[in-house]
């Protein structure tokens, strides 16, 4: 557990649940997505199965890494030294090396019995499958003995009535039962969810983390699209991973340069086709590399992402801005800042038409008109 870097405050009160010997019996993990909440989990699931656990020199309670549950996890949850240095596998929940450990996500709905819950497109995860992976194998007893996990990942796709039923469970969970709920938007989990778990917070990573992944993965990038990339990433390992696998600086090439010659004055041509395209390419290549997965679900993803992209980027500019400002002349800063602010107020309005359903394309048309009049307002 002491590999997993960067989330020191989430790793002690793991450790401490664990030197106290009074341990909750379900967690929710929650923070952006790609900060090491799903490595965290496997790693503390491999102290939990340990079937012999060691105190360390620090005084921490580890797992032995030799008996024989240790070695069943050797591969998924490795003494990594990054947070999700390897993405975690797709498989894996569906095909458990380890008979204690139950991954729960979104793909075993490709495996039900129903015809009509596989045939579905991979939005949610079924109640069913809850079900069939969580709700009913709490109730058998541990395989190798020492105790049973189960790790529900974007537990906010269990819908009203999947965590409803979840409920029960979590109430008073069998013994030797963990549950984890691993989130990136714990807002939608249910209040009655939230209270009956022990809840840890995971932050942003810091920017030397994403370099030191950097020099390991990106070491042959120009200094400025390296720059661009952790300034993309935003303290996210997992986003710098997709940004890198799906070839996303070519976002950052395109538009950064675009924004500033918008802000000398110049618009820029069928700007919000080119986000559109951006997106749409984007999702459609994530699509064909996940089986089942849904266009629309890409579309927002991808989305989310151009959106994050554009904000970051004035949020940048503003930072830059403000150090240059006058400070006895508060009408000169504003007229400085106002602009790009306009682009961050411009990206948030495109995000909320689309969550309102406005189709993707007229969202970037409407983005870029907004952007360019905010920003050329200056000049
Ligand atoms: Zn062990």
């Amino acid at each position: 557990m002491d590999r997993v870097l960067g989330q020191p405050n989430a790793l002690d009160m793991l450790a401490r649940q664990l030197t106290t010997g009074r341990r909750h019996h379900a967690y929710i993990f929650h923070g952006p997505v790609g900060v090491g909440k799903f490595t965290t989990a496997l790693a503390y699931a491999r102290v939990l199965l340990c079937q012999d656990r060691v105190t360390d020199l620090a005084g921490q309670i580890t797992a032995c890494g030799s008996c024989r549950s240790c070695k069943l996890l050797t591969n998924i949850a490795p003494d990594s030294d990054q947070p999700e240095d390897s993405a975690p596998d797709d498989t894996l929940g569906l095909t458990s090396p380890h008979p204690d450990l139950h991954v729960i996500r979104k793909e075993l709905a490709r495996y039900s019995d129903e015809k009509t819950i596989r045939d579905r497109k991979l939005t949610r995860i079924p109640v069913e499958v809850l079900r069939g992976a969580l709700i009913e194998p709490t109730n058998l007893a541990a395989k190798l003995g020492g105790g049973k996990v189960f790790i529900v990942d974007e537990a906010e796709l269990l819908n009203p009535a999947g965590q409803n039923a979840l409920l029960k469970t979590l109430e008073e969970p069998p013994a030797g039962t963990t549950i984890i709920l691993v989130t990136g938007n714990e807002d939608r989990l249910l209040p009655t969810i939230r209270s009956r778990c022990l809840r840890i917070a995971f932050a942003p990573l810091s920017d030397e983390a994403i370099e030191r992944w950097c020099d390991k993965h990106a070491d042959d990038l120009p200094k400025t699209q390296r720059d661009n990339l952790v300034e993309f990433a935003g303290g996210s390992l997992g986003r710098a991973q997709l940004i890198v696998r799906f070839g996303l600086l070519a976002w950052t090439d395109s538009l950064y340069p675009a924004l500033d010659q918008i802000a000398e004055g110049r618009p820029v041509a069928d700007l919000g086709q080119q986000i559109f395209q951006f997106i749409d390419t984007f999702a459609k290549d994530w699509v064909d590399a996940h089986a089942g997965a849904s266009k629309e679900s890409a579309n927002k993803q991808g989305a989310d992402l151009m959106w994050s992209l554009i904000a970051t980027r004035a949020r940048r500019r503003i930072a830059e801005g403000a150090q240059r400002c006058d400070r006895d002349d508060p009408i000169g800063s504003e007229a400085a800042l106002s602009p790009w602010l306009a682009v961050i107020d411009a990206a948030e309005q495109a995000q909320r038409h689309l969550a309102s359903n406005v189709n993707l394309s007229v969202v970037c048309d409407h983005l870029a008109v907004s952007l360019t009049r905010g920003l050329c307002a200056a000049t």
